[in-house]
């Protein structure tokens, strides 16, 4: 890694590091470049204050480890795809002749043309590309990204709109539904998936033909929505609507324009906000994933705007979700809506828990809250949900990933197929494994954030300095950190101490310096470093039990932030039958007789009584049927039949 570096380009990381979740600096002119960045100018749209800031992808590598390969599998994914296949339905949609076949699945069968989801696979692409160009500097994504912009031109310029989508008869379907008109479907919802793959090609790829396309599309949508009064508008949003008022709060940032602020206020569900900011939870029943993005919009707006309203409403949603809606993998939900936490048991083993794109959005909100207010229990719940929710969604052989994740003892992951699913999980799963640069260290001006145990480094250009971070983290519940300084610097490392670690101890240089009793805080080191100075950092982990308050006796157990299954073989499994077309067919999949076996006795005391293996993270427990079941860390479990909750009969094991 090289210190080398003038200012714009520093400032132009700064910029795009902030991009999509914190302030971008941008003037009225509607323009976003290095230069305009470096020379900020004069009358600038307001900033939001974050009390911390990211870092730019580019500035942060990952070593081996878990994470980079499942960085890989996704990067070979999308190179794999077929931009002219994506594109099929937006040319036909704009009059233009198709140049290759249609991809299956959510792309183009008729179930999904009703409720107009063909063309969301495009916009989930662009932003992973985005993201993998980035972290990567591969040029091959930024080749896709910019062929597909000039495609999308091509549609608007044919079509002579600025709308641009993929769903049967697009525009007058987007015209019934701004009518008020009854609709099956969701177009905003998928039109957001396209809004956002431009917005992130725009601004983590510097794709200046993204950027055009995106701006005469949100100028269509200003247009288009400006009739609707506000209970008009308000009317319109109780159909699932994605993030629309996160893209347009994330366009006033880029442009300044106060047209697309007002739009995104617009887009602002307030049936849904108002409740949730005076810290009602009304969410029983409510389809999930429509709600989580409308939160991260709200957080969003708040930003641009100042409203408290907007950001007491998402950081009370995090709470009720993460605290109390939450299995202990991260993930919430059964078929996809939120349920009476009292009736936990009746939902706990469906196989239709856990849909994946609800971590990745709660994820998404996760991270927009530390950025102002860097608690150490939204890092908790981050870590906890990307080992358990996010890293375990991926097929570690094939890349592909999961729609739901449920804890249904003697289920399996099923995996959608690479060219006839597309599902929303599988747009949200080509974006999860291209990002995990982005939230592992955080800065403000005088402290650097350890939040991850992954093997990485960090380059902080405006002090001089890389840390690198040495771990086999979580085989070890240890980290090493070390210092590469331009010059000896006066900086705070603040190291995380995790929930689940009963004591932090860190070694400067081989000497203890602290040792911390406080689970979930942060261990602050403010010295005067020299380059070569090494840090450790050692934890504890054990297992445990945990349980719904609702069904004390339906228990998960843990090691760490990590989750531990039972890894159940393959007992009447044909091989290959994980990889799916249909995701409605979830419970419905290896329904073939299967005993799982069981457990009885107290829970912490079977979790006390859990023995390790002969690998790192590989343990037995004792089943009531007297066998010795093995548990894994979820996030291993791939092609057998596995156990995340265990009803738990009294008695003894
Ligand atoms: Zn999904």
């Amino acid at each position: 890694m090289s210190f080398q570096s003038d200012r714009a380009g520093h400032s132009r990381r700064q910029f795009l590091a902030n991009a999509g979740t914190v302030a971008l600096v941008a003037g009225g002119t509607g323009t976003f470049s290095a230069a305009a960045v470096a020379n900020p100018p004069q009358n600038p749209v307001q900033q939001a204050v974050t009390k911390v800031q990211p870092f730019d992808m580019a500035d942060v590598t990952l070593e081996e480890g878990p994470f980079l390969h499942a960085q890989r599998m996704t990067e070979a994914y999308l190179l794999k795809l077929q931009p002219d296949r994506m594109l099929h339905n937006f040319r036909v949609n704009a009059g233009l002749e198709p140049k290759a076949l249609v991809y299956g699945g959510w792309e183009s069968e008729p179930e999904w043309a009703e409720i107009n989801c063909h063309g969301h696979t495009l916009g989930h692409y662009l932003s992973a590309c985005a993201f993998a160009y980035r972290s990567t500097g591969d040029k091959r994504f930024k080749q896709r990204i910019d062929y597909v912009a000039g495609e999308l031109a091509a549609c608007q310029k044919a079509a002579n709109s600025g709308l641009v989508c993929a769903f049967p008869k697009g525009a007058a379907l987007v015209s019934a539904h701004l009518r008020g008109e009854k609709i099956a479907g969701v177009p905003w919802y998928t039109l957001h998936k396209i809004y956002a793959g431009l917005r992130d090609a725009t601004l983590f790829a510097d794709s200046e033909s993204s950027r055009a396309v995106l701006v005469r599309l949100a100028d269509w949508g200003v247009v288009a929505t400006r009739p609707l009064t506000d209970a008009e508008f308000e009317a319109m949003l109780a159909t699932e609507h994605g993030g629309m008022n996160e893209i347009y709060a994330d366009l006033y940032f880029m442009t300044g324009n106060p047209e697309y602020l007002s739009v995104a206020q617009r887009f602002s569900h307030k049936a849904i906000m108002e409740p949730l900011a005076e810290g009602r939870d009304y969410l029983d029943g409510l389809h999930a994933n429509t709600q989580v993005p409308k939160i991260v919009g709200f957080q969003r707006v708040h930003d641009a705007t100042g409203d408290t309203k907007y950001r007491d409403a998402a950081a009370f949603f995090w709470k009720t979700v993460a605290r109390t809606r939450s299995f202990a993998t991260g993930g919430h939900g059964d078929n996809e809506h939120f349920f009476a936490m009292a009736d936990f048991s009746k939902h706990v083993f469906s196989a239709k828990g856990s849909e994946t794109c609800c971590q990745y959005n709660m994820l998404k909100l996760t991270r927009a809250l530390f950025l102002h207010d860097p608690r150490p229990e939204y890092a908790d719940y981050y870590e906890r949900t990307l080992y358990n929710g996010i890293l375990a969604s991926q097929d570690p052989d094939s890349g592909m990933a999961t729609y739901f994740q449920g804890a249904r003892p003697g289920y399996m992951k099923l995996y959608h197929t690479p060219e006839d699913s597309f599902w929303c999980c599988t747009g949200t799963g080509m974006e999860n494994h291209v990002k995990y640069r982005d939230s592992i260290y955080f800065h403000d001006d005088g402290a650097l954030y350890v939040n991850l145990f992954v093997p990485s480094s960090v380059r902080w250009l405006e002090k001089g300095a890389v840390l690198s971070q040495v771990t086999t983290f979580p085989e070890a519940p240890s980290t090493v950190l070390r210092w590469k300084l331009q010059r000896p610097i006066q900086l705070t490392l603040k190291l995380r101490h995790p929930r689940w670690s009963r004591t932090a101890t860190v070694l400067v240089n081989g000497l203890e310096v602290a040792r911390s009793t406080a689970p979930g805080s942060y261990v602050a080191l403010t010295r005067t470093w020299t380059s070569g100075d090494r840090v450790e950092l050692r934890l504890a982990m054990e297992t445990s039990a945990e349980s719904a308050p609702a069904a004390p006796d339906i228990v998960a157990f843990t090691y760490g932030p990590l989750v531990l299954a039972g890894a159940l073989g393959r007992e009447g499994l044909a091989p290959g039958t994980d990889i799916i077309v249909n995701e409605r067919r979830y419970g419905s999949y290896n329904d073939a007789h299967f005993t799982a076996p069981t457990l009885a006795g107290d829970p912490q005391a079977l979790a006390k009584g859990i023995r390790a293996g002969a690998e790192p993270l590989e343990f037995t427990i004792a089943s009531a049927e007297g066998e010795p079941v093995r548990l894994i860390p979820y996030y291993r479990i791939a092609h057998e039949r596995y156990a995340t909750y265990w009803p738990v009969r009294p008695g003894r094991a």
